[in-house]
């Protein structure tokens, strides 16, 4: 299966204890606005960025 996480982004996920985490993931995470894109997106609370702009920062990016 298919999933899709602003933490992580897409990730697959085969076993059923990894379904779980995925699931406590999204409870951990709230609505937010995105620091970089201004994106409405689900990430945890000590994050700023969506995953797309986690990715662009780590590729040296500054927003
Ligand atoms: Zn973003």
């Amino acid at each position: 299966m298919n999933y899709y996480d602003d933490n992580f982004g897409h990730y697959n996920i085969e076993s059923e204890e990894d379904v779980e985490f995925y699931h406590s993931m999204q409870r951990q995470s709230v609505s937010k606005r995105c620091k970089g894109c201004g994106r409405m997106v689900r990430i945890k609370r000590d994050y700023a960025y969506c995953n797309s702009c986690a990715d662009a920062r780590e590729n040296g990016f500054d927003f």
